[in-house]
């Protein structure tokens, strides 16, 4: 179904073997990647959730943030799923190491611990619609506060009591960041939709 390509799960801590899984199922090579040379030979990889500030530091100490720059600056797509969305953003309102890639700035930890953790089905642009929506799952999860002009909203959350129709999942060309984890559930499709990104780049 999907061409034998080698995408990336940055492995250094958080969430990233259900990503591998995932994109197993898709019939793709997946790679756990820790160190810098491994980027090579990949046609994208996916930042997991976890801590941000964790994989932050780690990415330092194992000098990756100027190589996933680089990467990124080569059009590869990069997806970042709630810590790595993190990660992936260009301001997060704290001193933590980021890639500053994305046009996005995120609000950590934006329910509180009253409600830390939530599922909601949502329509999700190019993913998923309103007849057969995603089923998203928020742990301890950050929102998009704001995004920059070349940023597209995939996804909000319904105006409610608790939320303020937040934006939930965004991509600006090759990167991509959602709030929720599509890779706790069996839904493939927004890592099908990752690589069609991929697929993208290589035309
Ligand atoms: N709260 C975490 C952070 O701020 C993200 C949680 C997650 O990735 N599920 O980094």
């Amino acid at each position: 179904m999907n061409p034998q390509i080698n995408i990336g799960v940055l492995a250094l801590q958080g969430a990233f073997r259900e990503h591998i899984k995932a994109l197993q199922a898709l019939g793709v090579n997946a790679l756990e990647v820790r160190l810098p040379h491994q980027l090579h030979g990949l046609a994208g990889i996916i930042i997991p959730g976890g801590e941000s500030t964790t994989i932050g530091k780690l990415a330092v100490q194992y000098e990756l943030i100027e190589p996933l720059r680089a990467f990124s600056a080569q059009g590869k797509p990069v997806w970042g799923t709630c810590a790595g969305a993190i990660f992936l953003s260009k301001e997060v309102g704290r001193n933590q190491p980021l890639l500053h890639l994305m046009d996005i700035t995120v609000q950590r930890n934006a329910f509180g611990s009253q409600i830390d953790s939530f599922e909601t089905d949502l329509a999700i642009q190019g993913v998923a619609d309103a007849e057969h929506p995603f089923h998203c799952i928020f742990i301890r999860a950050p929102l998009i506060e704001k995004v920059g002009a070349q940023v597209r909203v995939l996804a909000r959350l319904p105006q409610d009591g608790n939320t303020t129709n937040g934006i939930v999942a965004a991509q600006q060309g090759h990167l991509l960041a959602t709030s929720f984890h599509p890779e706790l559930t069996n839904d493939l499709r927004f890592h099908q939709y990752f690589l069609s990104l991929t697929e993208r780049n290589h035309e």
